[in-house]
């Protein structure tokens, strides 16, 4: 389904996905004399491709003409398509630093998250039948994107032509390390992927370091200083990654802070009451929790526990290779 933005030369596509999110929404810049370029791609669906084609179809263009990729973030449903792309039209791909490895080693990569997840889920506590159950649901994403080739790496202010107008690379690393948003200063529109969705509180997921570095990001922290950096930008609209436009971004960023207040005070109530393990405090949040969600509970209260730990407020200790938490003894 194609949606207008307020760009003449800019289209929103909402392309299907087999994931819990929903439909994922695609951007097309298509100004004369600009490469046509997509602003991510869809999952790697025969579903979504054949709706990209007739989307496309309908603006007067063939995947061969697509002349730019540009992946705000290295999440299956944002990129999944991007190297079969390349392949029907020789398109240049353009992202950020932080996809690199997951881009272009995208199965290695997945190989190293699947071991890095699994003693994470080890470390928190997580029982073995559950943790077999969760490697076994991940493992089933690898089909839906192949690794492609970065011809242009991204960095925090560059900007890039899209549309009739200047762009401006936002790296907001937290939802994903390596996602940027791109903000146009006349019009006042930020296309925000998955960093601000209204209608979800987009998961700031737990990943393994990057390559070179030894401490894994810390995610939920990072996504909050992202989040205050765009709240205090002058944004008319945030076009997202998922579901209906945004106008009041500042507002939304309020609401989406408060929420993970109110989570952190909830999880320090539980570790403060005795020490516990991360699993022991996913299940006092979430009692309902079944296998599927583990890995996304976990990750929730992982980001939380973290910025705990930042404050000085609590402190993890192994035992007998589970981390226990508890009040810091200041
Ligand atoms: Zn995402």
């Amino acid at each position: 389904m194609i949606l207008e933005t307020p760009l003449p030369h800019l289209s929103a596509i909402e392309l299907p996905t087999p994931f819990p999110v929903g439909p994922v929404t695609v951007y097309l810049a298509h100004a004369p004399g600009e490469p046509l370029t997509l602003i991510d791609t869809g999952p790697r669906t025969t579903e979504t491709e054949v709706a990209l084609t007739s989307a496309l179809a309908e603006l007067g263009h063939t995947p061969a003409d697509v002349g730019q990729i540009l992946i705000t973030h290295a999440h299956e449903d944002h990129f999944g398509l991007a190297a079969d792309l390349v392949a029907a039209s020789g398109a240049q791909v353009l992202s950020h630093g932080g996809n690199h490895m997951a881009l272009e080693q995208y199965e290695s990569d997945q190989e190293q998250r699947h071991r890095f997840y699994a003693d994470l889920l080890q470390k928190a506590g997580v029982p073995l039948e559950i943790r077999t159950f969760v490697g076994q649901a991940t493992g089933g994403m690898r089909r839906f994107a192949r690794s492609v080739a970065v011809d242009v790496i991204l960095n925090d202010g560059d900007v890039v032509p899209l549309a009739g107008h200047d762009w401006q690379v936002l790296y907001t690393p937290g939802h994903a390390t390596g996602l940027v948003c791109l903000y146009e200063p006349r019009n006042r529109l930020l296309i925000s992927s998955d960093h601000l969705l209204a209608d979800i509180s987009s998961n700031p997921v737990v990943e393994p370091p990057l390559p070179g570095q030894r401490e894994r990001p810390r995610s939920l922290a990072l996504y909050q200083q992202s989040l205050l950096r765009i709240a205090a930008m002058d944004v008319a609209q945030a076009l997202p990654g998922h579901g209906p436009v945004i106008r009041d971004v500042a507002g939304l960023v309020r609401q989406r802070l408060e929420f993970h207040r109110k989570r952190l005070d909830r999880i320090w109530q539980v570790v403060r009451r005795k020490a516990c393990t991360t699993w022991e405090i996913a299940l006092a949040l979430f009692p309902d929790c079944g296998p599927l969600d583990t890995f996304l509970a976990v990750s929730e209260v992982i980001g939380h526990l973290d910025l705990l730990e930042m404050e000085g407020r609590i402190s993890g200790e192994m035992i007998d290779g589970v981390q226990t938490w508890r009040v810091a003894q200041r």
